[in-house]
């Protein structure tokens, strides 16, 4: 395979791949860009069925830390790595270490955190042989779960998009359906449960639905219904992928705003979404909170820093919908090309 003509392959500045023979270990870790500075960004833990798989993924996602880094306006550039395995069966102390020690032969130019298959505690493993990690367990001097900032910001969004849209200050009466009360939903559900709107929920686990139902008065509909689910603003906090050809002739909403990655099934779906008068919050943008608190991240950690700086996705969407609005361009063409123009400069 060719990297240099790979699909995904977009000017990415360095790609290495790292093998360990004592471990086992196989990795790749791509640095996309670092105009903006080092690049930060997950490691990934997954059992990619061909090498081909890993490369694509791993280049893909490099890409998008760059863009979500600048639109962050952090002095970040953007990274990404992959390790090929299972982590239920593969993932082992060793490996981690191995891998860790190929991101301390960057020398501080990638600097890894966790995402699918890593956790905190994996971090810490890491963090043995190298302190370009972030994302460490809290009694490690990590900055623990990033669910609650990503969360504050989605909610910062929410508010932004309401304003934009339905020239509302406030979140009161309005009708918010929330798709996936995980980490990042349980904690949007209480933010906008304190601020009056009114609940729509649904999960797979019909457990933690009935909890919210019960803790927060919400009304249940299943998976499937939630699309043409009368609400104002439909809250994506499950999977990627969720607007397509089938979902987004069913929706009834005037905005969608959420926090999971890769919502739009392919890029034509944001102009799909425009011609349906329905506001997009870019993904990327509006679930960056999770991404501004590990930069904070050390002995000087400080809260209310990163709440003002998660907060500032209100003030960075309502720049993108006005550009958008101005250049006949959809909020996703608006949000790339800002975030372009970003990490363009030196
Ligand atoms: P999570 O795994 O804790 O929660 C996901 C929830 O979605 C689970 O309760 C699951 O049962 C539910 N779910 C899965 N499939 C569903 C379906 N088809 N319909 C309804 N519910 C379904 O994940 P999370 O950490 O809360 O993250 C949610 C999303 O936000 C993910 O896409 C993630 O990539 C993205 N994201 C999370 C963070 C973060 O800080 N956690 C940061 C950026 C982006």
């Amino acid at each position: 395979m060719s990297i240099f003509d790979a699909h995904d392959f977009d000017g990415h500045e360095q790609v290495t791949f790292c093998y360990d023979a004592a471990s086992g270990l196989k990795a790749i870790i791509a640095i996309h860009n670092t105009n903006l500075g080092p690049a930060l960004g997950g490691c990934r833990f997954w059992p990619y069925a061909t090498e081909e798989e890993a490369i694509k993924d791993v280049l893909r996602l490099s890409r998008g830390m760059t863009y979500k880094a600048a639109l962050a306006n952090l002095e970040l550039g953007g990274g990404k790595s992959v390790i090929i395995g299972d982590p239920h069966k593969d993932k082992t102390p060793e490996k981690l270490r191995a891998f860790g020690r190929f991101v301390e032969r960057l020398g501080g130019l990638y600097s890894t955190a966790e995402d699918v298959g890593t956790n905190p505690k994996d971090m810490s493993i890491i963090g043995e042989v190298t302190s370009h990690v972030v994302g460490r367990e809290a009694k490690e001097g990590g900055s623990g779960d990033p669910s609650i900032m990503t969360a504050l910001g989605v909610f910062a969004g929410i508010r932004a998009c309401v304003f934009y849209k339905m020239g509302k200050d406030s979140l009161h009466g309005v009708r918010v359906g929330v798709e996936g009360l995980g980490h990042v939903g349980i904690d949007l559900v209480r933010r906008l449960s304190q601020a009056g709107a009114s609940l729509v929920v649904t999960d797979i686990d019909q457990s933690v639905v009935q909890t919210v139902v019960h803790q927060y008065g919400a009304t249940a509909v299943g998976p499937d219904e939630i699309f043409s689910t009368n609400i104002d603003v439909f809250v994506p906090c499950a999977l990627g992928g969720i607007l397509n050809d089938e979902t987004i002739p069913q929706l009834k909403c005037k905005i969608i705003a959420g926090s999971a990655n890769n919502q739009l099934a392919e890029p034509y779906h944001a102009t799909a979404l425009e011609k349906r008068e329905i506001l997009y919050a870019p993904d990327y943008l509006i679930n960056a909170g999770g991404l501004i608190n590990v930069t904070y991240e050390g002995p000087d950690y400080d809260i209310a820093a990163v709440k003002n700086h998660v907060e500032s996705i209100y003030y960075t969407l309502l720049e993108i919908f006005e550009t958008a609005k101005t250049f006949h361009m959809t909020t996703s063409e608006a949000s790339d090309r800002l975030a372009r123009e970003r990490f363009s400069k030196k």
